[in-house]
């Protein structure tokens, strides 16, 4: 490619101002090689997760490389658990959407006053989107659709014109009668929600972009013409599965998960299938300062979260540990956390109690008094201040992206934030020199919740709400910052680290 006089010039003016890895950034926004990746580790962890079997998968890899035990909830553990040991169990391997690390310190003493509480970091492992209905087949103006359903509450108009995939878990029969269960994610995009032309829209429609849930968000997997033209026949139903089941299935959905599995279209008995946009996520911006990409709500938080812990124990400051430090990654909180796996199950107090039991051989320990020793970390996304609609934000309480953790208070208990956990967080923001970021709805805004307060109400368990600021919250393509990713791993790190310490300086109410 040939250059012009004007352009090499421009060239040698832009290459001036630049160095190898982008430009010259203010001193205030400056990205250091570890935040940057930081944030690539987020991006990989974004990338092969495109819904929350996948989320949990890529997890647990990560747990089973740093050698965590792993435990199955349908079998006693007693004699499994001890001081310095680090294990997980996922709620139902069957569902594998929700998953539980704890690592109990070193220095654990079942029979010690003051310590042997849990300091526990929560996320959800689920984001808003569409999923395949039960029956699958659909078709219209000679086009072959899925029918889907809205999961949470997504940006829908945001779903339109994008390249979607479809990931999730599929239920397969053998030959010889065993069942399987298999992730899928097909990887390339198959289907599309077309947006309509704007020439045929009247005036008040183009005003008033509206989506009806139930009849525009219907994606396009292929036209009739060419599957006639391909003869994708629709696999024949199997003796051994259900014929009416089968029946109602869009045979070149099952064509195509049967091919990306490698099994015959015909032994699939079921499925959970998301939808997701292929679009892998990207470091925006004139200094590469901000990620995009699907589901950083909360995959944001779940990602910081695990790498908190895996790199206290990397650092082995588990060792010194009187407590026992969990992760707990939960399913279900966009549509309210109450299912098997979601943060209003049994899960928490199913593990509190297991683990206790489990350590406390000689029947000294004690459940409660352990609880009342703990808190809870609820880490989910923040409102960053928007420049556009700077009037949504409560003035005094405005996060900024790329600025560090933020607290979430709201007096109406839509987050679980109190007066002691509130202060330990900012202790622990000081401890690592940063001072924390503090956000509160403005009382004319209605306020979104977290697995926080339900955590809080469920176990009796301290906690705080805490985040980081994004924009574009429940869009398919959300916003949030590079360093970011680095400063919340650091705080939640140093909550593990100085938890303990802060918590025994609070002296107990005095009136
Ligand atoms: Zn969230």
């Amino acid at each position: 490619m040939a250059f012009s006089r004007r352009s090499l010039l421009v060239l040698c003016s832009i290459l001036a101002v630049s160095f190898s890895c982008g430009l010259n950034m203010p001193a205030g926004v400056s990205i250091s090689r570890s935040e940057k990746m930081s944030a690539q580790g987020l991006q990989r962890f974004l990338d092969s997760s495109p819904e929350p079997h996948h989320a949990t998968y890529q997890s647990v890899k990560k747990l089973k490389e740093l050698k965590f035990e792993e435990l199955d909830e349908r079998h006693c553990w007693k004699d499994k658990i001890k001081a310095g040991g680090r294990y997980f169990f996922q709620r139902d391997p069957v569902l594998g959407s929700s998953v539980v690390a704890f690592v109990v310190g070193g220095k654990f003493d079942p029979s010690s006053e003051k310590s042997g509480g849990f300091k526990v970091l929560g996320a959800h492992t689920d984001s808003p989107n569409l999923r395949v209905k039960p029956r699958s087949a659909r078709s219209a103006s000679g086009c072959l659709q899925l029918d889907v359903e809205t999961y949470g509450g997504g940006l829908w108009h945001t779903w339109f014109d994008r390249d979607l995939s479809i990931a999730g878990k599929v239920v397969i029969r053998n030959d010889d009668g065993v069942v399987e269960q298999r992730l899928v994610n097909l990887e390339r995009p198959i289907l599309r929600i077309p947006n309509l032309a704007i020439h045929l829209q009247t005036a008040a429609e183009r005003e008033a972009f509206k989506v009806n849930k139930e009849d525009h968000l219907q994606p396009i997997l292929a036209t009739e013409v060419k599957k006639t033209l391909e003869g994708a026949a629709p696999p024949p139903p199997s003796p051994t599965s259900s014929d009416a089941w089968q029946k109602a299935q869009s045979p070149l959905l099952l064509t195509l998960l049967g091919s990306s599995l490698g099994v015959d279209p015909s032994s699939i008995c079921d499925f959970t299938l998301s939808l997701y946009d292929v679009q892998p996520s990207s470091l925006s911006g004139a200094y590469d300062e901000f990620i995009t990409s699907a589901r950083i709500d909360n995959l944001f938080g779940c990602y910081v979260s695990l790498e908190a812990l895996l790199e206290y124990v990397r650092d082995g400051e588990d060792v010194e540990d009187e407590d026992i430090s969990v992760v707990a990654l939960f399913d279900h909180e966009e549509v309210g956390s109450s299912s098997t796996q979601g943060a209003g199950s049994t899960l928490i107090n199913d593990a509190v109690g297991r683990i206790t039991r489990a350590l406390d051989l000689e029947g000294r320990g004690d459940q409660e008094a352990r609880v009342r020793r703990s808190m809870v970390v609820s880490f989910d996304m923040a409102h960053a201040l928007h420049p556009n609609y700077p009037s949504k934000h409560e003035k005094y309480h405005d996060p900024k992206i790329n600025e560090g953790v933020v607290i979430k208070t709201n007096s109406n208990q839509r987050y679980a934030s109190n007066l002691v956990t509130t202060f330990i967080s900012r202790e622990i923001g000081r401890s690592v020199g940063r001072e924390v970021q503090e956000f509160v709805v403005r009382n004319d805004c209605p306020c979104g919740s977290t697995i926080g307060p339900i955590i809080s109400s469920l176990t009796g368990m301290q906690a705080v709400d805490v985040g980081t600021p994004q924009l574009s919250m429940h869009s398919i393509r959300e916003m949030a910052g590079v360093k970011d990713v680095s400063l919340s791993i650091e705080w939640m790190k140093a909550f593990l680290k100085e938890f303990r310490r802060i918590e025994c300086t609070i002296q107990p109410s005095s009136n």
